[in-house]
């Protein structure tokens, strides 16, 4: 939408094929039992000056700051998210903190070789026993394989380069640390997340550009190593000079038709973790004070916890009711992902009631249950080698341009797709080479750093922490 709502500005011709009946993808926001809920949590956040003055443009003075509380739920324990040193080794108590704490100097003395896998990261930054109780159990139930298996860049994307050693620090000096992950205060939009991908579309409309909605794209068409147009499974062929596509990677590559089979077999190496939200509605306005929560319980199936009345009240208007959305993943040949929604509902009945945020199974009215498939591109080891001939092949492309989450095969964030757009219109617009490829993947620098306020954007000295 980034995309087309810039092309759009600048006076192209543009038009959106969008295979399901919303825009937004998965940071869409829908209407149910009254409320406005998102797909999960979805807390937008960049410190990318382009990417901020974009969305406030869209966004206008229709969002809120917003406190995040994020807590991990582990064996009926609250910890704070980020991990906060003295709080997690004291609710661990004296025999689990000294375990903890004996694994972490053993790091110092004879630290953990760095192999390029999750796990390796995060024992030499926490040790091996925090690495246990606060990292393996939630990691393994959403990508679906061994954190040795997971490739570090997962870590180095979301965990930075917090470690243990910089929560004792934050914890001697807080408020001194400016580390993505202990970002805690974040603008939302008043009308949900997805707020700001139909405001883009109702943009591109007003501009004299279409958006079309259920008409999913069949195929991109190349010749002779340029892009031609593409294929719409209900009209056929649509010339175009220029294609933007953020559909799944390896559905795009399997049907380009010049695609060589080396790159296609190499696509196929690539994979997706399907995510399954059971929404539920508990007859009370104050189940927790979290945005939402980790939950790395074992025992329990669900990963996350969203709790939508925390977010901004526009959500949830009068109604003193609570959404609830938990979520799960799995894979396409998993039997969760094939069962019912009535047994998706009433296991996620069950498994909130285990966690003690609601007591009385009396209060929880009503589920609805959302797959999305193709949610997490898993960045198991030796993904890039998979993914290197794809890209390079794609950059052959002439006239095609590939972004976004499930478009590059990226672990983006919101911010990350919205600057993949934005970046794609201006490659075509001026000409500009923009390497879209490098986006999200440099986890230390920002362009320029800045950031969004209750009054609007403030800059920052540049981060290069
Ligand atoms: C549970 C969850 C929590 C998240 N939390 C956060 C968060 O806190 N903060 C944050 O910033 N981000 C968060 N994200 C990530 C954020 O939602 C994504 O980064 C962002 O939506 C990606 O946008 P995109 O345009 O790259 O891809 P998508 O949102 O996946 O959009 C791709 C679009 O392409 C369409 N499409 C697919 N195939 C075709 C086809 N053949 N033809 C036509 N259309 C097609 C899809 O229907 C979809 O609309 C979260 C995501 C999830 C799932």
């Amino acid at each position: 939408m980034t995309a087309a709502y810039q092309l759009a500005k600048a006076g192209i011709s543009v038009e959106v094929f969008e295979a399901s009946d919303a825009v937004g993808g998965l940071a869409r926001s829908m209407k149910l039992w009254g409320q406005t809920v998102d797909l999960g949590p979805h807390r937008f956040f960049s410190r990318d000056r382009r990417v901020n003055e974009l969305w406030l443009e869209v966004v206008g003075d229709d969002y809120r700051m917003v406190d995040r509380l994020t807590r991990i739920l582990y064996r009926r324990t609250y910890f704070h998210y980020p991990l906060q040193a003295g709080e997690a080794l004291r609710k661990l108590g004296p025999m689990e903190a000294g375990r903890c704490l004996t694994a972490y100097a053993r790091e110092w003395v004879r630290p953990t070789k760095e192999e390029g896998n999750f796990e390796a990261w995060v024992t030499r930054r926490f040790g091996r026993r925090l690495f246990e109780i606060f990292f393996k159990s939630y990691s393994e139930k959403l990508w679906g394989i061994g954190c040795d298996e997971l490739d570090a860049d997962f870590a180095a994307q979301r965990i930075k380069k917090f470690s243990l050693f910089e929560a004792l620090k934050n914890a001697a000096f807080s408020g001194s640390n400016a580390h993505a992950t202990l970002v805690d205060r974040f603008a939302y939009p008043i009308g949900g997340t997805g707020m700001v991908y139909e405001r883009m579309a109702e943009a591109v409309r007003r501009g004299g550009g279409a958006v079309r909605l259920r008409t999913p794209v069949g195929r991109v068409v190349t010749e002779n190593g340029r892009v031609t147009g593409i294929d719409l499974p209900e009209e056929g062929f649509r010339p175009y000079d220029e294609v933007i596509s953020s559909m799944p990677l390896t559905a795009l590559v399997a049907r380009l038709p010049e695609a060589p089979e080396a790159v296609t077999a190499a696509c196929r190496r690539l994979t997706f973790r399907n995510t399954i939200l059971v929404y539920l509605e508990v007859a009370s306005g104050d189940v927790c004070r979290d945005n939402w929560l980790y939950v790395h319980s074992p025992d329990l199936l669900t990963g996350r916890i969203t709790n939508f009345r925390n977010w901004a009240p526009e959500l949830y208007g009068d109604s003193p009711n609570t959404i609830l959305a938990m979520e799960y993943w799995c894979n396409d040949d998993e039997t969760l992902w094939a069962e019912e929604d009535e047994a998706l509902v009433a296991r996620a009945k069950t498994e909130l009631l285990r966690t003690g945020l609601v007591t009385d199974p009396e209060r929880v009215r009503r589920g609805h249950v959302v797959r999305i498939p193709k949610c997490y591109p898993v960045y198991r080891r030796g993904y890039r080698d998979a993914l290197a001939p794809v890209e390079a092949y794609l950059r052959s492309v002439e006239g095609l341009q590939v972004i976004g989450r499930y478009g590059a095969f990226k672990y983006n964030n919101q911010d990350h797709s919205v600057l993949m757009g934005a970046l794609a219109a201006e490659n075509v617009l001026s000409g500009a080479d923009n390497d879209l490829w490098g986006v999200n993947a440099d986890y230390e620098t920002y362009q320029e750093s800045s950031r969004i306020t209750d009054t609007g954007l403030v800059n920052e000295p540049v981060s290069r922490s």
